[in-house]
């Protein structure tokens, strides 16, 4: 298979998937329960939210592995079993990829601050080792280092990947506030920064995921095409920004119709890999393909 920097340098623009956690709480899982468990607990259901963005016509399908770190499966008790775990992830998103498309595996943040001293950066290296190599071990061929907001952590989980795996590496931050010279992340971490300290750490592909709709995800994209004109870049928009109701429902404002319709616009921004995030499912991905097939 040809990597999707390869895909990309040859002119397509492909597709990723969407959210995942609101088909495995539509699937039963419990609040307090521990997602990447049900990786060995409900693999069938899990499964099934793969093979559904795979039938949606997505060119990459994520894991169930975004808090597969040791650290954040300490809280469940399940620490030791995060190889296991994440390999089991690989391997369901793998069955239901098949060959052809991207199994790019979800590698979410641990939830310790470096700079706080929460943590050693020995220690999260070590952490972010381990499930890389266990994520590669169960079939993925490239993973998302996502939702980050610091730059140590990302940088030392984007190391760990390319020191240990062969796994292609995209480091996606998640960009919420708007600053006069631009978006920041929590961390007050800009477009310009990632792109630099990632590229430095060996990302192969720069990205944004979680927070912003789409047309905010367009600006994120152009900043991050600017600091970065030869690389590649994966935009995960949310459906919009939440709405919550009085009875206490939250809704996201984007349909697929309106998601698709910004597909061009994103493009136009310097995005390659188009997929979503919170509040997005099979049917946004639908769309996105087919717009993407009408560029
Ligand atoms: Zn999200």
């Amino acid at each position: 298979m040809t990597s999707m920097r390869e895909a990309v340098a040859g002119g397509k623009v492909l597709v990723s998937d969407g959210g995942w956690g609101s088909f495995l709480v539509a699937r039963g899982m419990k609040p307090g329960e521990c997602p990447e468990f049900w990786c060995i607990s409900h693999p069938a259901e899990v499964g099934e939210i793969a093979a559904m963005y795979a039938e949606a016509g997505a060119d990459i399908v994520m894991t169930n592995s975004f808090g597969g770190t040791t650290f954040k499966l300490s809280h469940y008790g399940l620490a030791e079993r995060a190889a296991e775990l994440n390999a089991a992830a690989a391997r369901l998103s793998r069955a239901a990829a098949g060959p052809d498309r991207h199994v790019m595996a979800s590698m979410g943040p641990t939830g310790k601050i470096l700079m706080m001293g929460d943590v050693t950066e020995a220690e999260l290296y070590a952490a972010f080792r381990e499930q890389a190599v266990a994520l590669e071990e169960g079939g993925a061929d490239a993973c998302s280092v996502e939702t980050m907001s610091a730059l140590d952590e990302a940088a030392t989980a984007v190391r760990a990947v390319r020191e240990n795996t062969g796994l292609e590496v995209v480091a996606s931050f998640t960009y919420d506030s708007r600053s006069p010279s631009g978006w920041r992340t929590m961390m007050g971490v800009s477009p310009e920064q990632a792109a630099e300290a990632m590229l430095e750490a060996g990302a192969h592909i720069l990205g944004a995921n979680c927070s912003l709709g789409s047309a905010e995800m367009a600006e994120v994209a152009a900043a991050l095409r600017a600091a970065a004109p030869g690389t590649p870049i994966l935009v995960h928009p949310n459906a919009g920004r939440p709405v919550q109701h009085d009875d206490g429902r939250i809704e996201y404002p984007e349909t697929p119709e309106i998601m698709a319709s910004a597909t061009a616009r994103l493009v136009a921004a310097g995005a390659n890999i188009i997929g979503g995030c919170c509040g997005t499912g099979p049917e946004h991905i639908r769309a996105i393909r087919a717009a993407v097939d009408a560029l």
